[in-house]
């Protein structure tokens, strides 16, 4: 587990201005879950300093996600079975559509 912390980061070249770089910042991000506004203090994000363009941090991003799913209570330890007992070959992907 590795917490975000002052860990070296390179600001990276914006891709919407030719000038800008985005500087890893700790802003408010906030999302709806359901009618609920969530607001997240302190999430990693990367903004220009040219243009204002905002990427949030992929990881910090699936972590929310995670944490706000509505699973996210139960421990989620079961390893799905492995998908060995499939018979055939084909798409991994499985949907039962009926
Ligand atoms: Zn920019």
């Amino acid at each position: 587990m590795s917490e975000i912390e002052h860990v070296h980061i390179d600001p990276i070249p914006c891709n919407e201005c030719p000038a800008g770089m985005m500087q890893p910042r700790l802003i408010t991000y906030f999302t709806w879950l359901g009618e609920e506004l969530i607001t997240v203090p302190h999430f990693p994000a990367w903004i220009c300093d040219m243009c204002g363009k905002r990427e949030y941090d992929e990881k910090a991003i699936s972590w929310l996600t995670m944490l706000l799913s509505p699973t996210a209570g139960k421990p989620t330890h079961r390893h799905r079975k492995a998908p060995l007992a499939q018979p055939r070959s084909g798409p991994a992907h499985a949907t039962t559509d009926s």
